[in-house]
Parts: structure tokens; C-alpha cells; sequence
């Protein structure tokens, strides 16, 4: 190609990235950050990550210091709303959810420059920016998950458009807002955070569709999955679970009762990762009831598990066996506390009541399906190879999260290859998988579909490779 030609080319794509475009305005539906259209708000966030981009890392450092700051400043207040919009969940857990999606989620730690360096000269392998990405938020955790993805994606140099789920709209737009204050207060350009103020599935079919999202990254259950992976972009899909728990002959028996106590019923069992039913082997299983029952779980008898399954699953009459029905989960069931639960079966039970329990047989639709009440069923297995049979089936394949009380390490390892999930938790409460209580970072999406696990800033990146030939191998 003739080199008059190559210059221009290259002067055109140097215009394109430096020359100042027309400043979108950072609001049009109410809030800094907050739009009308998700038009609007990928043009703005365009506009905001190139911003971004001509920042140095130090001050992209600091824009995420002030995202944790406010969460941490904020966690009583979005909390609270959320909890009165939302009618779901316990005020004390959502804060808790805020404070860890605050100090949890890794920074710029996380990304770390490759490198290889031999006769040949030195490469290395850099993580770079998408773009802007277009997320999607669940009802259950809408603001933890949008300060988790929020400093994940800046931290790669990225913007983000959400859309968030409709019932949480209004908590959503109010911390939107204020988190894109916090941006600007701490030097950086908005709105790095961005949404529609009416989120709708068509606002959620534009966004999976808009030519300058580059990356995809939805938070849900099977429907949104579903949905962003007919897409042409790439997707990082957080789906469901159904998290089951084995308990062996050999496991420390008032521990793993507290430890299911305390999974289960963190914040009305509305955690993806939160134990949704419990296979105990014949010879422990009276004993962990009778554990779980000293400890406060409430048990209901054969009557009122249906009756309250009736509820739940919307099933007027049959049988309520998996795959006999179609059931219908009861929205206004998800995340009530276990007293209110009680009540709709006419059952009174103390106020400080957290988790519901119950035996019911392995094909249970309370076993089943992904319910997201406090009521945890129990289910008697032969011995442990019956229990992680069972457990295998409950998971539906979903590949999310399996625990298991257990002293003894070949029993561990059997669960651990058939189960196949992206967490393990071995004899403590599932949050231990997202580093409370356990080791490890955290996030408030967990990629099992995609394969990318639990998220962090390094699967908002592009790698490049970036080599220079002959030199710099200095040793
Ligand atoms: P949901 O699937 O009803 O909604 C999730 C989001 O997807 C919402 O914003 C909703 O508006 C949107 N959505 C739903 N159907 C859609 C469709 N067809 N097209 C486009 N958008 C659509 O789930 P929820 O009740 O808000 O949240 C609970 C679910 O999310 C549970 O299944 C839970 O396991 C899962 N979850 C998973 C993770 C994870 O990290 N894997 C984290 C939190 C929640």
C-alpha cells in the first residue's frame, strides 16, 4: 500500500480517538448517570470511558476507593430502601451484602502484567478495556451487585449501562446517582455507572443489541440467560442455583448445624449460593435435626411442608412432586422471613424464628427448585454415596455452588468431581465460597454458564500481546 495512504488511515484512527466529541449530557431521567433511553446512556458512557482512558491508573485507583467509600457510607440507606421497595430480605443481611461488595471485590491488585523474556526478546501480555459493558441485576441484590460489578469493570477500564430488574428501579436509580458524585468528587468522569430510569425487557433486548456494548455481563435466573446468550456479543452469564448440601457420619454435627442455620437463612435464603436443601446419611440425620431444631430452626410436619409448598409453587392440587407440576414461584414468598412464612399456614412462630425445616422425599418440589425462602428441606440418604447422588440430581446441572460436612477426604473428593460446581464449601456456611468466613475475594456474580467463575476485573479485559524482538533480555 502506498504510503501516503497508510498515514492518512493512521491519522484518522488518532482523530477518532483524541478528537473531542460533543459532551452527551451526563442525565436525562433525574440523576447524574440516570437516562431515558439506553441510547443515551451508551453514548454518555462512551464518551466517559475514553475519559477514563486518558487517566493514569493512580486516579482510576482513587475513582474505585471513592465507589467503596460510598457503599460503605451508604449501606444503611440503600439497604433500607431496598428492603421497603423490594418487600425481601433482612435489613442486617443487605447490609452486610453492601459491606462486602465494598471491601471484597478486588482492585487494580487483580490485574497483573504477563511477561516472557528469552533469546528472542521480551513479550508481555497486558489486560486491556472492552469498551462499555451492558449489565443486568438481579431483584434480590440490586445495589451489592451493581458497586461489585461497578468497581470490577472501572477497575479494567471499562464503563457499564445496567438494567436493572424493574422492581428494584427506584433504589437502583437513587445509587446510581449518588455513586456517579462520588466519581466526580474524586476526580473522574461521568457517568462511568449509568441506566434507563424505566428498566423494561425491551430496555434489557436494547441493551444486548446496542452496537457500542462491547461485552455482555447479566446476573439472573434462567430467563435473562436465556436471553443474552442469543446475542452476538460476548456474554459473561451469572445464572441460577440450587446449592444442595451432604452431611456424612463423620461430619461435626452441631457445626454443620449452625453452619446450614447460618447459610440458609442469611438474608431469607435469597443467595444464589445459600444452601437450598440438606441430604443427611441414615446414621446422623435424626441427631443434625434434632441440632438444627436446639439451634432454633422451626420444624414443620409432613402437612404443613405441602400446605406451605402449595403456597410457594403455586400448585392448587396434586401431587408436588418435580416434574408432575409446573409450579409458579410465589414472588411475594421470595425473601420473607420464616415467621411470616409460618403464618400464611396458619402457624405462629417467634418473630426471631430464621430458618423453617422439614423431611420431605428427594423429588420434592421443595428439593427441586431454586425457592429462595427460609425453609430448608431434609432428606435421609442411605449412606454418602445415596446423599451425593441425590445432591447431583437437586443441582440440576446448574454448576453453581455444593457443600458438604464431612471429616473424611475421600468422601470430599467424590463430591467434589461429581458435583462439578464452581464452589465447594467444605464444613462452613456457603458464604465462606465468596471469602466471608472462608479465604478468598468476592463478587455478586458468579459465572457458571460462561465458565469464568466467580467474576473479578480480569473478565472485563481484552489481553494483548505486546512484543518487542531481540532486546530486553536482560539476564
Ligand atoms: P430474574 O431472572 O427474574 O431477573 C434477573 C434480571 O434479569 C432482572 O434484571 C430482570 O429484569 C432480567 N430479566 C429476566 N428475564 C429476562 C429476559 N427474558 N430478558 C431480559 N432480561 C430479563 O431473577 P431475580 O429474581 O431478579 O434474581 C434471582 C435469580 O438470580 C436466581 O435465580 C439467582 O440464583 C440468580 N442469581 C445468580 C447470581 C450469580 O452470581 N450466579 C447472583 C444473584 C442472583
Amino acid at each position: 500500500m502506498d504510503e501516503a495512504v497508510i498515514r492518512k488511515i493512521v491519522q484518522e484512527v488518532v482523530e477518532s480517538l483524541t478528537k473531542s466529541q460533543p459532551a452527551p449530557a451526563v442525565a436525562t431521567g433525574g440523576g447524574v448517570g440516570v437516562f431515558q433511553t439506553i441510547n443515551e446512556a451508551v453514548r454518555a458512557a462512551v464518551t466517559a470511558q475514553r475519559q477514563l482512558m486518558g487517566m493514569t491508573l493512580e486516579a482510576r485507583g482513587r475513582i474505585i476507593e471513592a465507589i467503596r467509600q460510598t457503599a460503605r457510607q451508604h449501606a444503611e440507606d440503600f439497604s433500607r430502601r431496598k428492603v421497603e421497595e423490594t418487600n425481601m430480605g433482612r435489613l442486617e443481611d443487605e447490609i452486610a451484602k453492601h459491606m462486602t461488595a465494598a471491601n471484597k471485590t478486588p482492585g487494580l491488585e487483580i490485574l497483573r502484567t504477563e511477561a516472557f523474556s528469552g533469546d528472542h526478546g521480551l513479550t508481555i501480555i497486558e489486560m486491556a478495556p472492552y469498551g462499555v459493558i451492558g449489565a443486568v441485576t438481579p431483584v434480590t441484590h440490586p445495589c451489592p451487585t451493581m458497586i461489585n460489578n461497578a468497581i470490577s469493570i472501572i477497575t479494567a477500564g471499562n464503563s457499564v449501562v445496567f438494567n436493572p430488574h424493574p422492581r428494584s428501579k427506584r433504589v437502583f436509580v437513587y445509587a446510581i446517582d449518588i455513586v456517579n458524585r462520588a466519581i466526580a468528587a474524586a476526580g473522574g468522569p461521568v457517568p462511568l455507572v449509568s441506566c434507563v430510569v424505566e428498566p423494561t425487557l425491551e430496555t434489557s433486548r436494547e441493551l444486548f443489541n446496542h452496537p457500542d456494548i462491547r461485552l455482555l455481563l447479566v446476573t439472573g435466573g434462567p430467563g435473562v440467560v436465556q436471553e443474552a446468550l442469543k446475542s452476538s456479543k460476548k456474554v459473561i452469564a451469572a445464572g441460577p442455583g440450587n446449592p444442595p448440601v451432604v452431611v456424612d457420619e463423620t461430619a461435626d454435627i452441631p457445626k454443620a448445624a449452625r453452619d446450614i442455620i447460618a447459610g440458609a437463612s442469611f438474608d431469607n435464603n435469597v443467595m444464589c449460593i445459600g444452601e437450598k436443601v440438606v441430604f443427611a446419611v441414615e446414621p446422623v440425620f435424626d441427631s443434625l435435626r434434632r441440632e438444627m431444631i436446639r439451634q432454633g430452626a422451626v420444624e414443620l410436619n409432613r402437612e404443613q411442608i405441602d400446605a406451605l409448598a402449595r403456597l410457594a409453587f403455586q400448585v392448587e392440587s396434586g401431587p408436588l412432586t418435580f416434574g408432575a407440576v409446573e409450579p409458579r414461584l410465589n414472588r411475594d414468598l421470595v425473601g420473607k422471613n420464616a415467621d411470616y412464612l409460618a403464618k400464611q399456614i396458619g402457624l405462629n412462630v417467634p418473630a426471631s424464628t430464621r430458618l423453617l425445616i422439614g423431611e420431605t422425599a428427594p423429588d420434592h418440589l421443595w428439593v427441586m427448585e431454586e425457592q429462595m425462602m427460609p425453609f430448608v428441606p431434609l432428606v435421609r440418604a442411605r449412606n454418602v454415596d445415596h446423599a451425593i447422588e441425590m445432591a447431583v440430581v437437586a443441582e440440576r446441572n446448574y454448576g453453581h455452588t455444593a457443600v458438604m460436612h464431612s471429616r473424611n477426604v475421600a468422601n470430599m473428593d467424590k463430591m467434589a468431581r461429581l458435583m462439578n460446581t464452581t464452589l465447594f464449601i467444605k464444613n462452613g456456611p456457603s458464604g465462606a465460597g465468596l471469602g466471608v468466613g472462608g479465604e478468598g475475594y468476592s463478587s455478586f456474580s458468579i459465572a457458571s454458564p460462561t465458565g469464568e467463575g466467580v467474576t473479578t476485573a480480569r473478565d472485563f479485559t481484552r489481553q494483548r500481546r505486546c512484543v518487542l524482538v531481540d532486546y530486553f533480555r536482560i539476564t
